[in-house]
């Protein structure tokens, strides 16, 4: 369709040719022979001017001549399968695409660039050596273990464990960094729940996004605060409603404030907390951490008359930003947030899960000291979680699960 076959690795520009011989579009084709292409096969990517008609029109061209429409994730699997890109890397390339945040993007892509597979690996380099060792004191039973031996064995399973523990952390740290922290904001009329949203977000809230959902559901919004992501459901958006798609949608809110991490509850500096306000917060779950903003205290230079002693209350002023950094701070601190986002891996579940039991399986394996056998199973069951991350053992339904996930195209 494009005339000739273009050079291998060359942008080369063409017309591409409809099956009647007319003219399409223009544009650039670039032929990239396997094995170096993204997914280690023969790859032809055909780059036109864009719009939907067009795109149509070239898109139904190259199914006539035999092409199939990929499968969601298919090119990543693929680059998986012909061992372009490990598991972690190729979860790297979905979380790219995903990312809430600046801070959640440049770590995905440290992610597909391996620095995250690299940690795993350098700690499966150890735990695979420190098998061979302690299995071939299983091969010479007659060979006693001495104390240097045991000693020995003890110091590398330690400093597995410590490695284990800081990757561990770090991808804690990315696992917040990814889904953020679920913030309920609520509050009489007036008060300044918007005005406090706006100032949290600073030169943010540019980006400030309605999570997508449906179009009565918008009263959802992911801000960023000191590169943590928080979202923010604003209670404003909850009435009683005849509405069945409204009501649905109310539902929906109610389900997510039962799942969040905190409320922000904004009380009026003068006005202290007002019977309105203990309607408000009588409907929310007891459950939900509680903070109580006390906002414009630029009117009310005094301390307010709050409702409970012991609930946590920070004093702000939307309009003047005095307080709004220990707000921040109070928040982070609720996520477990202690980091510049630099550091820490974009962990999954998975991952996350995969970590633990392999740390669980080393401390089996320290606790079971003198006793080989034993020792050796722990440290074959570690060695195996930790190669699920990698994807070195990995089921066709995990695959099926991650790649799924994917948008198509990539
Ligand atoms: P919401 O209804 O709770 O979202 O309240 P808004 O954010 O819309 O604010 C209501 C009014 O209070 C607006 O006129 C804001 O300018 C004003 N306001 C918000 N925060 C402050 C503050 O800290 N100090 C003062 N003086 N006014 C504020």
């Amino acid at each position: 369709m494009a005339g000739a076959f273009p050079a291998p690795r060359v942008a080369t520009y063409t017309d591409f040719i409809a099956g009647d011989g007319t003219a399409i579009d223009t544009g650039l084709a670039l032929y990239f022979p396997a094995p170096a292409s993204y997914t280690g096969e023969d790859v032809l990517e055909l780059q036109g001017h864009g719009g939907p008609v067009v795109m149509q029109m070239l898109l139904r061209r190259c199914l006539e001549l035999g092409a199939r429409i990929a499968n969601p994730g298919e090119f990543t699997l693929r680059a998986y399968l012909n061992d372009k890109l490990d598991l972690a890397q190729a979860e790297g390339v979905a979380d790219i695409i995903d990312a809430a945040s600046d801070a959640a993007a440049r770590c995905a892509l440290r992610s597909l660039k391996g620095e995250f597979s690299a940690a795993i690996d350098a700690i499966d380099r150890e735990l695979l050596a420190l098998r061979t060792y302690a299995e071939a004191i299983l091969d010479f039973p007659e060979e006693d273990i001495d104390a240097a031996d045991d000693h020995k064995i003890m110091l590398r399973l330690s400093r597995i464990d410590q490695r284990l523990a800081d990757v561990l952390i770090k991808s804690s740290q990315g696992s917040i960094l990814r889904s953020g922290l679920s913030v309920v904001l609520a509050g009489r009329p007036n008060v300044g729940k918007s005005s406090l949203m706006n100032r949290l977000a600073r030169e943010d809230v540019a980006i400030v996004t309605p999570v997508p959902g449906t179009t009565r559901d918008a009263i959802r919004q992911t801000i960023q605060v000191g590169g943590m992501p928080i979202n923010v459901i604003d209670t404003a958006g909850l009435r009683e409603s005849s509405d069945e798609i409204e009501t649905i949608g109310m539902r929906r809110t109610w389900d997510s404030i039962g799942r969040a991490d905190v409320v922000l509850h904004v009380v009026d500096a003068l006005a202290g907390t007002t019977a309105g306000d203990l309607e408000i917060l009588a409907r929310l779950p007891a459950t939900l951490k509680r903070v109580t903003v006390c906002n414009k205290i630029d009117l009310a230079p005094e301390s307010p008359k709050t409702a409970v002693a012991d609930e946590l209350t920070v004093r702000v002023s939307a309009k003047t930003g005095a307080g709004i950094d220990d707000l921040e701070r109070l928040l982070q601190a609720i996520a477990g947030w202690h980091s510049t986002g630099e550091d820490v891996f974009l962990g999954r579940e998975r991952h996350i899960l995969a970590l633990r039991s392999a740390k669980d399986s080393i401390a089996k394996a320290i606790s079971q000291r003198g006793q080989p056998e034993l020792m050796a199973e722990e440290l074959r069951i570690a060695h195996a979680r930790l190669g699920s991350i990698a994807g070195h053992v990995s089921a066709d339904d995990l695959l099926g699960e991650i790649f799924s996930s994917f948008c198509i195209g990539k």
